[in-house]
C-alpha cells in the first residue's frame, strides 16, 4: 500500500516472484514524490559503496540496512534501471540521476515495470485504517469514502509526513500505534533551518562553498558535514545545513551550527597569518593578512563574533587575546538556529516505526504475522545523495521478494 518508490519497487518485485499484488495508492498517480525528487530530476541513489551508504544512517540505521544494501547496492540499483531503460549518470557529492535528467523518465520506468509484472495499481483509493483478521489470517484495509480490501499478506509503504501536499500526510503511525508497536515520534529532517538572527538572514543568497559545519547532537555527538551551505531569508539551508538539520530538529536539539570557514587551514596557520601579517610592512586589514576565500561579508561576520568592527580592521592593530577570539570564530562562526521550516519544507521524516519491529532480512513486522513495512515509514533517514531512494528501494526488494515467498 502506497505507489511511492518502495510501494512500486516491493509490488513489481513480488509479482515478478509470483504474488499476485493489488497495489493501493492515495494520490491519483503512482510516485507522486518521485516526480518531484532531486529538483525534477531525481538523484535515484549514491556512487558510494553498500557500507559506506549504510554508514551514513548512522550505527542502528546502517546495522539494520546492511541485509537490504546487500540485496540491492547502489550499483546493482544503476544496473537494475538500466534494464528498465534508464541509464544514469553520476554527479558531484556522490549522486546518480537518470541520464536524461528526468525524475519522469524514472516514475514512468517504475510504474511500467510494475505492469508489466502483474501488478494492479489502484489510484486515488486512500487507505483509512487497517485490521488483522486474527486466527483466520490476513488483513482487512478499509478505504477512505467506502469499502474495503482483504489480503492475505499487507505491505506498508505510505512514506513519512513530510510534504503532506504529495500524500505522505503519516497516515500510518497511528495505524501502527493501535497494533502495539513502537513509533518513535516523527519530524522533519533534511529540511532548511530558521535563524533569528538578524545578521544571518542579511546574508540571505551568499553561498559558501568549502565549508565544515558541524553541531552538537542530543546525544553529545559532535556531527560534521563537509559540504556547502547558503544563507537564506529564513535562515541556513544548503546539503550540509540539511544532513545536520535532523539533530536540530530531534528533542533537545542543537541551537547552534558552526562553521568552519578554514577547512584545511588549521588554528596555528590562521595565526601564524594574523602575527605575520601584523608584523610585515605596510599591514593591511585583517581579510588580506587572512587570505581565505571566504565572502567578505562572511568574514565580516566572523570579525565582528570576535569583537572587531569588520574584516577591514588593521590587523596591526589586534591585541593577542582578540586574535585568539578571530581564529575561534573562523573555524566556528556560531550561526543561532531555532528550529526548522518544518514538514512542508522536509524532504525526508525522521522517526517512524521502531526498527527492532522489523525483520531486516525480510522486513517482516515482527509478532505480525503477513504484515510487512518498508521505505520511509521505517525509522531511518540519510543524507541528501540519493541515499532515502536507495533505503527505500532496497528495503522494498527484500518486502517483496519476502511477500511472494510466501504466497
Ligand atoms: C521535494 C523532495 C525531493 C526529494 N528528492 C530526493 C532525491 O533526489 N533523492 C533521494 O534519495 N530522496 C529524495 N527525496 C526523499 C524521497 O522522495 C523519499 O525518501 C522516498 O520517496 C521514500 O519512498 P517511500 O516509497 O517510502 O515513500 P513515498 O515515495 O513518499 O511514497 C509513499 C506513498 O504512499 C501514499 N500514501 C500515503 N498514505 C496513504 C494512504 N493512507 N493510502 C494510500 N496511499 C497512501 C502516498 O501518496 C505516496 O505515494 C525527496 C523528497 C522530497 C519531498
Amino acid at each position: 500500500m502506497g505507489a511511492g518508490a518502495a510501494g512500486t519497487w516491493a509490488a513489481a518485485r513480488a509479482a515478478r516472484a509470483g504474488a499476485r499484488v493489488l497495489l493501493l495508492e492515495k494520490t491519483p498517480r503512482i510516485g507522486t514524490k518521485v516526480l518531484a525528487s532531486g529538483g525534477t530530476r531525481c538523484n535515484l541513489t549514491t556512487t558510494l559503496a553498500s557500507e559506506a551508504a549504510g554508514r551514513l544512517f548512522g550505527r542502528e540505521g546502517g546495522r539494520f540496512l546492511r541485509p537490504a544494501f546487500r540485496a540491492l547496492s547502489p550499483a546493482a540499483l544503476r544496473e537494475r534501471f538500466g534494464s528498465l531503460g534508464v541509464e544514469t549518470v553520476e554527479a558531484p557529492l556522490e549522486k546518480v540521476f537518470p541520464a536524461s535528467q528526468r525524475a519522469r523518465d524514472v516514475r514512468d520506468a517504475l510504474e511500467a515495470e510494475a505492469r508489466a509484472a502483474g501488478v494492479l495499481p489502484r489510484c486515488g483509493a486512500a487507505v483509512a485504517g487497517i485490521e488483522s483478521l486474527g486466527a483466520a489470517g490476513g488483513w482487512r484495509a478499509r478505504l477512505a469514502g467506502a469499502g474495503a480490501v482483504r489480503c492475505r499478506r499487507l505491505v506498508l509503504c505510505t512514506g513519512g509526513a513530510s510534504v503532506p501536499r504529495s500524500g505522505t500526510t503519516g497516515d500510518a503511525y497511528p495505524w501502527l500505534r493501535e497494533l502495539g508497536l513502537e513509533v518513535v515520534e516523527p519530524r522533519p529532517a533534511l529540511v532548511p533551518l530558521r535563524s533569528g538572527a538578524d545578521w544571518v538572514r542579511e546574508l540571505a543568497g551568499v553561498a559558501l562553498q568549502e565549508v565544515e559545519a558541524r553541531l552538537v547532537a542530543p546525544t553529545g555527538e559532535t556531527v560534521r558535514r563537509r559540504r556547502p551551505v547558503v544563507f537564506t531569508h529564513e535562515g541556513l539551508s544548503g546539503p550540509a545545513a540539511l544532513d545536520l538539520s535532523r539533530h536540530v530538529t530531534a528533542d533537545g536539539g542543537a541551537r547552534e551550527i558552526l562553521l568552519d570557514l578554514g577547512v584545511g587551514t588549521g588554528r596555528e596557520e590562521l595565526r601564524r597569518r594574523l602575527i605575520e601579517g601584523a608584523a610585515s610592512p605596510g599591514a593591511g586589514s585583517v581579510a588580506r593578512a587572512l587570505g581565505l576565500d571566504v565572502p567578505r561579508r562572511v568574514l565580516d561576520a566572523a570579525c565582528r563574533q570576535a569583537g572587531l568592527v569588520d574584516s577591514r580592521s588593521a590587523v596591526s592593530e589586534l591585541p593577542r587575546a582578540r586574535r585568539h577570539d578571530l581564529v575561534e570564530a573562523l573555524k566556528g562562526l556560531a550561526v543561532p538556529v531555532e528550529g526548522s521550516l518544518g514538514f512542508d519544507r522536509a524532504e525526508v521524516t525522521a522517526g517512524g516505526l521502531a526498527l527492532a519491529a522489523v525483520d531486516p532480512a525480510t522486513m517482516a513486522v515482527r509478532g505480525h504475522p503477513g504484515l510487512w513495512v518498508c521505505g520511509e515509514l521505517l525509522d531511518l533517514d540519510g543524507p541528501i545523495g540519493g541515499l532515502n531512494f536507495q533505503a527505500a528501494f532496497a528495503t522494498a526488494e527484500l518486502a517483496g521478494r519476502a511477500v511472494a515467498s510466501e504466497a
